[in-house]
């Protein structure tokens, strides 16, 4: 896999961790709920994106979770980018400066620059304006949506609302 590859199924394996944990499901009720169609070790390995998912596989568990195939999509489908940008994002700055990743370091200085401007150096976690979340769009040249993608993947967000259910 290339690199590329490699961020994208692991985009769409938190995506669709996302989806089941939305749904109160944990890796073993899907199997149960599926009567063992959806096995957890596979689907768990899906979302850790360690095994890439066929079309014809996201198909089914796009019917499986009842949501659009789009909704499975890393960035992709309006009703994805809504539902991103309505949730509060809470970014885990001891996580963030502990990821070893060049690409981090844009969203590390705007964060810092944020921290500054509030004087907020409480150092554990920082809120992100849902407007800033567009100017990091740019600096990124992707989508807003593709930024929380993101940040999901590098396991900095910090979502109250999603950490309840547990894999
Ligand atoms: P500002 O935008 O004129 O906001 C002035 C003050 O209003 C802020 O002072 C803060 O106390 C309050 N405030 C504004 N928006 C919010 C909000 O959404 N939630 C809460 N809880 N309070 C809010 P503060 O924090 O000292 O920030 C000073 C200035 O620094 C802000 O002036 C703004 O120009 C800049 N700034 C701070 N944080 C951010 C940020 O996340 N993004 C951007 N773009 N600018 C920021
Ligand atoms: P929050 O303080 O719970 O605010 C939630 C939303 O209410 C904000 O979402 C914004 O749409 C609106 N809001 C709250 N206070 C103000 C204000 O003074 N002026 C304006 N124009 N709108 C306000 P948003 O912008 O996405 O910010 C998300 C979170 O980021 C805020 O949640 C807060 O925790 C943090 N934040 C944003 N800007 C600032 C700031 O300037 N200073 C500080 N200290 N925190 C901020």
């Amino acid at each position: 896999m290339t690199q590329q590859t490699q961020q994208y199924t692991k985009a769409l394996g938190s995506r669709l961790r996302a989806i089941r944990q939305q749904q109160g499901l944990s890796l073993q009720g899907v199997e149960e709920k599926s009567n063992g169609r959806w096995k957890a070790v596979v689907v768990g390995s899906y979302e850790r994106g360690d095994r890439a998912v066929t079309v014809q596989k996201l198909s089914e568990l796009a019917a499986f979770y009842g949501v659009p195939m789009s909704e499975l999509i890393p960035g992709g489908g309006q009703f994805g980018a809504a539902r991103e940008l309505s949730s509060k994002l809470v970014v885990d700055l001891e996580r963030l400066h502990e990821l070893d990743t060049e690409e981090a370091a844009p969203l590390s200085r705007f964060v810092a620059t944020v921290q500054a401007q509030r004087g907020d150096y409480n150092g554990k976690m920082l809120s992100i304006r849902q407007d800033d979340l567009r100017t990091l769009a740019v600096i990124y040249a992707e989508a807003p949506s593709q930024v929380v993608d993101r940040m999901q993947l590098w396991g900095i967000l910090r979502q109250p609302d999603r950490a309840a259910a547990t894999a």
